[in-house]
């Protein structure tokens, strides 16, 4: 624009120039004192000689008509119009468009380019400088994963306890690693990649460690997360430069932790996300690029292996999978004994009753607990850990911490001893239901103002029909309660009552376990389309069986509610009984509620089954 004034002021002196409205300039344009118009991208200028005025006029040699002398030239910024072409066509008004000028081009030059072009580089510079630590461009994709070396990971086997099935199908990749000759000798495949499926907290990355560990052979660790970073390319250069000094070392282990973080399924989601694609696309690059021979093993963990693409899971890829799950009784036992082996015991201390009450713990669940033990136990200003410091432990772990500075009114009190009541009682009349170990009026973290933990006796898999019945039954217990002695419901129940429902849901829709669609899953499907994560639930069954399923549910809790309510009803004593003992001691151990329900037994009456 300012080459252009200045291109401006360089005219002719004779000239008259003029800078009018756009309305003006059309006016001009429809008077006929406008005779030639240049359409420019910034302004339009108008001229008063027309191409025939200009030949007339003496000494043509103008490049430019702009140029002539002796003419009015106005300018005007112009407005959208397209009107405009129609009329200067009318009024037989020659235009024309121009191209970029040497001026225009300088301006452009500077405005669109160059100025752009150097606020870039300041920007990444800055990024460079602030980001990487002043390591400079040059060491961009340098790889980030480190280098551990035999005995760094210094974890064996023996430290991972309770995965024997795990364990075992990792024996061979250790065997490998250390007598690959062995292998060479008779042929056949050796795993590449091995990928570890499990929820969190269950000892993949120690199990990643301990192959390292056993094999005594380089263990390189990268986190999937890491791979993504600001800049696009960078995680596949990378993975590049990680499996480049993996086979400088090898054997060795290369370790993929969070491998959903790179490898979601490419053709999920409507947001891709380039950087995550092209890393991906490297990993299946280098893991194609090399047999199991070069003696670098790949070893992965997630915990979300659906949303992983197919071409990560391809024989020469990840073909092997190995499950580590969530321990049973024994392993938990055992997981307890390894990490008990860093914290002082008491001798009284019966490490298989913690594993009893912990089911459904993961292994870092446990190390946890047995940590937080410790601690209560030096709070207390004792030299060990005591039974009771592992059964606070737990609590604070379930229910979040002892909230004892809660005041919670009287009457809130009451309602609260006689719903959990209700819960423990209903269980103890229960055939299979899990026994009562603990009834609590203590309000504790999230809201929860009492609770009653049931304790598995033994860890299961399957349950009846009867027993999903019985469990409804339970979570009923405690708001009939209340409806019983105080004729009233509250919303202390309202978690009970979902639980109770999904179980009653899952019976018909799930399990077969209705009359009209008996051994059939009404189950739902979920669609794909906007990745996996948040499909949508479609209904593969029709409206009208829709209505018949809510109307089970509805049908099927009423009748459980019924009978748990007959059943308080005619053990009143029973409960008033527990509840009153309950409010003065606020926590009820399991002894002493089995002998109370044991005294009133006689005069008890099961609850009838169906
Ligand atoms: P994941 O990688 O599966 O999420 P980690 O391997 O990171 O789990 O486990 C976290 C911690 O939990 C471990 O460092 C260890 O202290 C403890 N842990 C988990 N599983 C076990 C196990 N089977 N035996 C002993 N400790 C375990
Ligand atoms: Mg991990
Ligand atoms: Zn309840």
């Amino acid at each position: 624009m300012l080459a252009l004034l200045i291109l401006y002021a360089f005219n002719s002196m004779s000239q008259k120039k003029q800078v009018i409205e756009f309305s003006e300039f059309k006016q001009k344009v429809a008077s006929g004192e406008i005779k030639r118009v240049q359409l420019g991208r910034d302004y339009y200028v108008g001229v008063t000689y027309s191409r025939k005025d200009f030949q007339n006029q003496e000494g043509s040699s103008y490049s430019d008509l702009n140029q002539a002398q002796g003419q009015t030239v106005y300018r005007a910024i112009p407005v959208e119009d397209r009107s405009f072409v129609e009329l200067m066509d009318k009024q037989g008004v020659e235009y024309y468009a121009r191209a970029t000028t040497a001026g225009d081009f300088l301006s452009n030059l500077i405005f669109a380019w160059i100025l752009p072009f150097g606020v870039i580089m300041l920007l990444w510079w800055f990024l460079f400088t602030k980001f990487r630590g002043g390591m400079g461009i040059m060491s961009v994709g340098k790889n980030k994963a480190q280098l551990m070396m035999e005995g760094d990971t210094g974890v064996t086997f023996d430290d991972v306890a309770g995965a024997e099935e795990s364990k075992e199908e990792l024996v061979e990749v250790v065997d490998f690693l250390q007598k690959p000759e062995k292998y060479e000798a008779v042929g056949g495949k050796i795993p590449k990649g091995v990928l570890l499926v499990g929820p969190p907290g269950t000892g993949k990355t120690l199990l990643a460690k301990a192959v390292a560990g056993e094999a005594g052979v380089p263990f390189f660790k990268i986190s999937g997360s890491d791979f993504v970073e600001l800049f696009v390319g960078v995680g596949a250069s990378r993975v590049r430069d990680l499996f480049k000094q993996a086979r400088e070392k090898a054997p060795c282990i290369v370790f993929i932790d969070e491998l959903d973080a790179i490898g979601k399924s490419r053709a999920n989601g409507l947001g891709n996300n380039d950087e995550r694609e092209q890393t991906l696309n490297q990993l299946l690059v280098e893991m194609d690029g090399f047999d199991g021979w070069t003696g670098v093993i790949i070893l992965a963990a997630t915990n979300r292996p659906e949303v992983l693409d197919p071409a990560l899971m391809r024989p020469g890829r990840f073909d092997r999978q190995v499950l580590v799950d969530r321990p049973d009784l024994k392993g938990r036992e055992q997981i307890l004994k390894v990490h008990a082996k860093n914290v002082k015991l008491g001798d009284q201390v019966d490490l298989n009753k913690v594993a009893k009450s912990t089911a459904g713990f993961a292994g870092a669940d446990l190390a946890n607990l047995v940590n937080e033990a410790a601690l209560l136990a030096v709070r207390a200003g004792r030299g060990h850990v005591a039974q009771e410091d592992f059964g606070e432990a737990l609590e604070k772990l379930i229910a979040g911490l002892q909230k004892k500075s809660r005041v919670i009114n009287p009457k809130e009190k009451e309602v609260v001893a006689y719903h959990e009541t209700g819960h423990a009682l209903v269980a103890a009349f229960t055939d299979g239901a899990d026994p009562v170990q603990k009834i609590s009026i203590v309000p504790r973290g999230m809201g929860a103002l009492g609770y009653t933990m049931q304790l598995p006796t033994e860890d299961r898999f399957l349950v009846t029909e009867q027993e999903l019945l019985g469990k409804i039954d339970v979570l009923l217990g405690g708001r009939a309660a209340e409806q019983l002695i105080f004729g009233e419901i509250s919303n202390g129940a309202s978690n009970d009552i979902s639980r109770a429902t999904e179980i009653a849901r899952k019976m018909i829709a799930e399990y077969g376990m209705s009359e009209k669609f008996r051994n059939m899953a009404l189950g739902t499907q979920r669609t794909s389309y906007l990745g996996g994560e948040s499909g949508f639930g479609v209904r593969e069954y029709s409206e009208e069986t829709q209505r018949y399923i809510d109307e089970q549910i509805s049908a099927n809790i009423n009748t459980r509610y019924a009978h748990v309510l007959e059943f308080l009803k005619n053990n009143l004593t029973l409960l008033h009984d527990v509840s009153r003992r309950l409010l003065k001691v606020e926590v009820m151990e399991a002894e002493e509620f089995e002998k109370m329900v044991a005294q009133h037994k006689e005069l008890a009456e099961a609850p009838q089954q169906n």
